[in-house]
């Protein structure tokens, strides 16, 4: 018998599978590529609101952890994938400007806030307000990161490139066993997916889709990464990704005319050169109401257990929410309760009484 099966390897099974392979546990993956959000994601490992210049809830512990996560990954995939990149932020006005100044002198700010105005040098821009500069900031290669790891586990035997079908699943006592697999436990990790999983689609988890736009611009010669309206990511010599957008109405897969005319829109107020648009890529995050992600064992079968809700910020809090799932199923660790499923039971017992 195995120790797991994970379902999906997104940030959130890649952040449990490691966990659980440090450990010499014994597992199977499936993952089938319906949902694409971790390998479209920007690779942003940004513990800021640069909106409003605040800490995200917890980033900076997140981020403690997740840096050397990923850097141990890529040290064993043998890729270059974590990047130094700041990002520089512009701004629209002398009034962000001073919001600035005042978020360096806060304490929790001021390890990444460079507390001086930055003078643009790159005639490509349009910057008349100046930058701010944000430091000890990561771009993650997510697409060479997960095919890389996929590949590793198709390798070892561990990875089968298929759909999961939930109505197969069986639970006993002591196990789940699907068609000829037995294990100790199953954990789901399916992103917005989730929303097709009968264990779990009683929880609030709604699909935010994101798009960016690939351009190509020889004159634009940006080497960090520029945060106006729309992100500007370096990704290779000449190409950079924008964006991305925010839609919680159109959950459907593709990318769509209208998010490319409004990042085309957008891109045009700070570039003053000529660019291309060389491709499109969109993918759905799994978005909750109250911005946590959700994690824990099913209310009625203590075998089932689900990694989700990672939302625009999985890069930050998957490595974190697999540790603390990890230590919750093998140790019996108390989960924090505003990440536990538990905070959902109402809407599942609503379910049950449907
Ligand atoms: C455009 C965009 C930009 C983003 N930029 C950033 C960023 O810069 N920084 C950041 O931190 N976050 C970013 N995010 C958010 C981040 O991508 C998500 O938080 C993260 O991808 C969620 O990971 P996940 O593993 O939970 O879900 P997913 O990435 O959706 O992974 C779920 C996996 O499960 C598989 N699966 C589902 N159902 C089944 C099944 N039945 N059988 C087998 N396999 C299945 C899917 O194919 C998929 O591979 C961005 C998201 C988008 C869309």
């Amino acid at each position: 018998m195995l120790d797991y099966i994970i379902v999906g390897l997104g940030l959130s099974g890649l952040a449990f599978v490691d966990k659980i392979a440090n450990e010499n546990k014994s597992y199977v993956v499936f993952e089938d590529f319906t949902q694409k959000s971790s390998r479209v994601a920007g690779g942003l490992c940004n513990p800021l609101v640069l909106k409003r210049f605040t800490v995200a809830w917890q980033a900076n512990e997140q981020m403690k952890i997740a840096v050397p996560f990923y850097q141990k990954i890529q040290n064993k995939i043998g890729k270059d994938v974590v990047l130094d990149l700041p990002i520089l932020r512009r701004f629209n006005s002398v009034e962000e400007q001073n919001t600035w100044f005042e978020a360096c002198d806060k304490p929790i700010l001021n390890d990444f806030l460079y507390p001086e105005l930055i003078r643009n040098s790159n005639e490509a821009l349009d910057i008349p307000f100046h930058y701010g500069r944000v430091k000890h900031t990561r771009k993650i290669d997510l697409a060479i990161l997960l095919s890389s790891y996929l590949e590793d586990l198709d390798q070892k035997g561990n990875l089968i490139k298929d759909s999961f079908e939930h109505d197969k699943l069986l639970h006993h006592n002591e196990c789940v066993e699907y068609k000829n697999i037995k294990a100790k436990h199953i954990v789901f990790c399916e992103g917005f997916g989730v929303h097709k999983n009968p264990f779990f689609n009683y929880l609030p988890i709604y699909g935010n889709k994101g798009e960016y736009i690939i351009i190509k611009s020889e004159r634009l010669q940006l080497k960090e990464i520029l945060k106006s309206s729309v992100f500007i990511i370096p990704v290779a010599d000449d190409l950079y990704k924008v964006g991305a957008t925010y839609n919680n109405k159109d959950i459907s897969d593709n990318p769509t005319n209208s998010a490319k005319e409004e990042l085309v829109n957008k891109l045009k107020k700070v570039i003053k050169v000529p660019f291309e648009v060389v491709d499109q890529v969109s993918g759905i995050r799994p978005a909750v109401k109250d911005r946590r992600p959700i994690l824990g064992t099913h209310p009625s079968y203590k075998n089932i257990h689900i990694l989700n809700g990672m939302g625009s910020r999985g890069i930050l809090a998957a490595p974190v929410m697999a540790r603390a799932l990890y230590n919750h199923i093998e140790k019996k660790y108390q989960l924090p309760v505003e990440v536990s499923l538990h905070r959902f039971d109402k809407a599942f017992e609503l379910s049950e009484n449907k």
